[in-house]
């Protein structure tokens, strides 16, 4: 067993790969404890022996879900608090990854990390900062459940209360559900019960895709998006494109990014409808590839409609955030990307409240930078493209986080351009696309494939006047990660 030299007890647990079993030097540390009838004692390194008095068990929390620490040894002699790692590692169903600077212990089936702790000197103690520890909570203040839904993209309240609950967001107390209208006009479409009955063990094992027509051109001229889903991870990739003859470019660049960035291939390609894949291009390159892909019709089983559940609940995600922030129909595809971003990010109580992106990058998403679609905001010009007399900002419409950026993306309602700055002051409280569109429900009916073909056709002549795509206008100085914007929500501006 290892010696420790320093003479001030603490409560902190030490990691210990030389111990036989936890040790604890306070019975306080325990939540259940036992006395010992018999006298026993611990040898330690210098030979010395000390009493044991009785035993019990403890839980390290946070993290989630909390580790414990079963069969503590309680001899009140000792120094320190003892971690014996053996045994940790297996009650738990984690490993410890040691190294220079601390440890990590991680979930053993996904590689999850559930803790880091930071050495101090020579030793490894256990410390309860969590997976959460890289969110400061000075860096936001406590807001309301209902501002927190409207950022996370009208999800569901179990996510807000989740993500809550285990400090990733500052949130006020959440008491009755408020009614949400845009939720209600959005999402009022039932979708069908999604059942997990999926055997892949790993990412990219199968990755299902489907490719949904939109009645209404975006203002860039997409009028389809293509959509790809990793059965293990449930990370959604998205891609609006203008033209059908897109998808076999796109397939590619997306099978030689997951070569690239996860050393590996796509073992299965399923798609539900898959007229746009069931060609001799594709049927060559799966050949090439190794890849077994099948097409299905929808509905023949769970697992062959999970593309089609999918984009039907991305659609219903889609239309509530146009709604809830009046924008006109034809910039569905910001929603788009804003939509497949939270996708990925929240929590899924089928990942066992994991997220998309813990399962496939192994590290957590951030929810501090998020901002509600559509609101006002003023980004902030660099003082070197202004001269004194002219503003430093101008309103803007927030339409989402740049791809390949750290920032904001700001749609200029002077000119119709899109600003990307990541000095964004934002009122989340103000919508400026609600000033120019009447929000009605039928608006926003395109996103529903149940509705009726008449329909589509009124809507796609209506969205004829709507604006064309606006140029990119990059602020001077893109950043690579999130700004922490200045938050004017509540205040006059
Ligand atoms: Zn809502």
């Amino acid at each position: 067993m290892q010696i420790l030299s320093l003479n001030v007890p603490d409560e902190n647990w030490y990691m210990d790969t030389g111990a036989t079993s936890h040790m604890t030097t306070s019975q306080g540390t325990l939540s259940t404890y036992s006395n010992l009838s018999i006298n026993k004692n611990i040898a330690v390194g210098c030979g010395q022996e000390i009493p044991i008095r009785g035993y019990g068990q403890t839980y390290i929390s946070p993290p989630y879900p909390p580790i414990s620490l079963n069969n503590v040894l309680h001899a009140p002699k000792l120094i320190k608090n003892l971690i014996y790692v053996h045994r940790f590692t297996f009650d738990n169903n984690v490993t410890i990854e040691f190294d220079p600077f601390g440890f990590s212990v991680k979930d053993i089936q996904t590689g999850i990390p559930l803790m880091r702790c930071d050495c101090t000197g020579d030793l490894y103690p256990l410390t309860t900062t969590t997976r959460h520890q890289s969110t400061s909570p000075a860096t936001f203040a406590a807001l309301s459940p209902t501002l927190w839904h409207n950022r996370l993209g009208h999800h569901r309240a179990n996510v807000l209360s989740f993500l809550s609950k285990n400090k990733f967001i500052e949130c006020k107390q959440i008491s009755s559900p408020s009614i949400c209208q845009s939720c209600i006009y959005g999402k009022h479409v039932k979708l069908p019960f999604s059942i997990s009955n999926s055997t892949t063990s790993k990412p990219f094992d199968i990755i299902h895709s489907d490719l949904w027509t939109s009645p209404i051109l975006s203002s860039a001229g997409h009028k389809y998006f293509l959509f790809f889903l990793d059965d293990y991870t449930n990370f959604v990739w998205t891609f609006p494109i203008g033209r059908k003859s897109q998808v076999p470019s796109i397939f590619s660049s997306f099978h030689a990014f997951i070569k690239t960035q996860f050393g590996t291939t796509i073992k299965c390609f399923q798609c539900d409808n898959g007229r746009e894949f069931n060609n001799e291009y594709f049927t060559q390159f799966c050949h090439k590839n190794g890849m077994v892909f099948s097409f299905s019709c929808p509905h023949t089983s769970p697992q062959n409609g999970k593309a089609e559940r999918k984009i039907r609940a991305i659609n219903n995600f889609i239309r509530t955030s146009l709604g809830h922030s009046s924008m006109p129909p034809s910039f569905w595809h910001h929603a788009l990307r804003i939509t497949t971003y939270l996708q990925n990010i929240l929590p899924r109580k089928i990942l066992s409240h994991h997220s998309p992106t813990q399962y496939l990058y192994h590290r957590d998403p951030s929810y501090t930078h998020l901002r509600v679609f559509g609101c006002l905001c003023y980004p902030l010009f660099p003082s070197t493209t202004i001269n004194k007399l002219q503003a430093r900002s101008t309103p803007c419409a927030f339409l989402g986080y740049p791809q390949n950026h750290g920032g904001y993306k700001c749609y200029d309602l002077s000119n119709k351009k899109i600003i990307i700055s990541r000095h964004v002051i934002f009122d989340e409280t103000q919508f400026p696309f609600a000033k120019t569109h009447t929000p009605s429900t039928l608006t926003y009916e395109f996103l529903n494939d149940s509705l009726h073909p008449l329909l589509h056709y009124h809507l796609q002549n209506d969205s004829k006047q709507d604006e064309p795509e606006p140029p990119i206008v990059e602020s001077p100085q893109p950043a690579t990660t999130p700004a922490s914007p200045i938050n004017v929500t509540n205040q006059s501006i």
